[in-house]
């Protein structure tokens, strides 16, 4: 089953893919990490994509698109149980029917669409105090769930940092982004008949919890 996490940044995509990995057959394609990984191993792409990342811009599409099946084609079993997860992929109408015409060549296609509905003000705050663990990307935030030891990972141990385009500025301008490029989307799939809103300001177990409520009314 290949599901799409669709949300401004901030949303709760990330949160909500590692529930349902923990509790499900499920892999996650995020984009946004396969980026920061070419980054932290300073190769082509990762030397490409940094910059418009820095910015809060979009990396091109001819960047992303590929990389993106390459994820895919090496999951090896896609049976109907198996949930693929795509977190922040597409973000634009043209990854999205890049993403529509692969599918189709493999005989595949987007089961559902998880679009999280959320008030820009609370992604502000969310993502301004967001913290990332270096080693195993566990998130944690400054105030709603900060770390037993500040700096320091509860799950690994290791440092906890903020991201680059996680300060204020950028993220205003990530929102403008998703604003003009990537909410289309939304009446995109809407059109297609597999969209599913989920409150997104809510707790992620209440998120959890409204997800499998609605994939199990309509699976
Ligand atoms: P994320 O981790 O999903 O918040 O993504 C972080 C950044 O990676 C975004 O602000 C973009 O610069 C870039 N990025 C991630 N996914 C995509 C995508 N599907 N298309 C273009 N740029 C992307």
């Amino acid at each position: 089953m290949n599901i799409i996490l669709l949300g401004p940044p901030g949303a709760g995509k990330g949160t909500l893919a590692n529930k349902i990995k923990e509790e499900k057959d499920a892999v996650q394609i995020a984009t946004g990490d396969i980026f920061r990984y070419n980054i932290s191993n300073e190769t082509d792409l990762g030397l490409k994509a940094k910059a418009y990342m820095d910015r809060g811009d979009l990396v091109p599409d001819e960047l992303t698109v590929d990389l993106v099946w390459d994820a895919f084609d090496k999951i090896d079993s896609k049976d109907d149980k198996k949930i693929v997860l795509f977190d922040g992929f597409p973000r634009t109408i043209d990854q999205a029917k890049a993403l529509d015409l692969g599918m189709k060549e493999r005989g595949q296609k987007i089961d559902q669409v998880v679009y999280f509905d959320v008030d820009e003000d609370i992604l502000v705050e969310r993502i301004s105090g967001r913290r990332v663990c270096t080693n195993c990307g566990a998130t944690f935030h400054v105030k709603n769930n900060p770390p037993k030891v500040e700096g320091v990972c509860d799950v690994c141990g290791e440092k906890l940092i903020q991201r680059d385009d996680d300060t204020e500025k950028t993220v205003e301008k990530r929102i403008h982004v998703y604003n003009s490029q990537t909410a289309v989307l939304i009446d995109y799939y809407k059109d297609q008949g597999i969209l599913l809103s989920i409150d997104g300001t809510n707790s992620p177990d209440e998120v959890f919890d409204e997800f499998n409520d609605k994939l199990g009314e309509i699976s």
